[in-house]
């Protein structure tokens, strides 16, 4: 521990940070194209508690694009436009167990199977309302902006990237319109779907984001309200359930807190009613979460008990 250092807390995210940042397993994504060019030692970890203090080590100033965590926000905002019944007779809430970008839909219903895999938030975003693409896209970055606190920008070169090549997310909003899940023109929600995802932001950022969620909804540092309370469950829930890929349960059952992993390597976890945790760090396992990101918020939530239902 840094004796000249007066916060344990901080103290003991150095401590994390210098110990994982020797660990340099893992793969930057590659899929689209863009991200592949990102350096593989970036490495960064943020706590923003309720109360608005805010701890951080490593690069935590380095930009990179949201990417799968944007769909924890999207959702909110899908649910704040429709309300949670609608919103349930298009995506369901059911973990699959399959990677994030399996084309499947749940027999029955014809539904995607949950918002946080691709098919799933693609849908979700169809959802957001706006006169065209100019008003949805500007609702969905001002959404943004409350869980962050500034205004934000999509990173276009990411977009046009994923834009040009995700012909896997295109088949499945094909697949989805031709079930009636979708009935906004594709083309247009998919767009916001990828700027969505190429929504720029650090890992201070992040940290924020999650104790917005945290707290009730309210930003701690601003105060802004960004989403209305009545959805922080539901949020939540899925993000216990299905938040990071083919690893949720085992992440539930170890580490015990709502989080949500993107492919560009960040994490947010949301320890409720206390403080948001953000991990970035590009290099990924085969299912896509940050290797040093998993192993950072299993110390914290061993060390810290953050684990929802330990009572030891
Ligand atoms: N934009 C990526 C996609 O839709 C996000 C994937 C992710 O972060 O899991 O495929």
């Amino acid at each position: 521990i840094d004796p000249i250092d007066p916060s344990p807390l901080k103290a003991f995210l150095k401590e994390l940070h210098s110990q994982y940042k020797l660990l340099g397993e893992g793969a930057v994504a590659k899929y689209i194209p863009e991200l592949a060019k990102v350096n593989p030692d970036l490495f960064s970890i943020c706590i923003v508690t309720v109360d608005g203090q805010v701890y951080k080590v490593g690069d935590y100033e380095q930009f990179f694009t949201i990417q799968s965590i944007s769909k924890v926000f999207a959702y909110g905002l899908a649910l704040e436009d429709h309300g949670l019944d609608y919103v349930l007779t298009r995506v369901g809430v059911e973990p699959t167990g399959d990677a994030f970008n399996a084309i499947v839909l749940d027999e029955q219903s014809k539904r995607p199977y949950n918002p946080m895999v691709n098919a799933g938030a693609i849908a979700t975003t169809s959802l957001i309302k706006g006169s065209g693409p100019t008003e949805r896209l500007n609702r969905m970055l001002d959404m943004f902006r409350r869980y962050i606190g500034r205004d934000v920008f999509v990173d276009i070169s990411v977009f046009t990237s994923e834009r040009s090549t995700g012909h896997r997310n295109r088949a499945m909003a094909h697949l989805m319109l031709n079930f009636g899940m979708i009935d906004r023109n594709i083309e247009e929600s998919l767009d916001l779907y990828f700027q969505q995802c190429a929504v720029m932001v650090n890992c201070q950022d992040l940290a924020v984001m999650a104790a917005t969620l945290a707290n009730r909804g309210i930003n701690p540092i601003t105060k802004e309200q960004a989403v209305d309370k009545r959805y922080i469950k539901d949020i939540l829930s899925v993000m216990y359930t299905c938040g990071m890929y083919n690893f949720a349960g085992e992440w539930a059952y170890k580490i015990g807190i709502p989080a949500k992993s993107g492919i560009c390597g960040g994490i947010i976890a949301v320890v409720p009613n206390k403080m948001g945790i953000g991990v970035f760090s590009p290099l990924l396992d085969v299912r896509g979460n940050s290797v040093r990101g998993v192993k950072v918020c299993e110390e914290l939530s061993q060390r810290l008990g953050l684990h929802l239902f330990d009572c030891s």
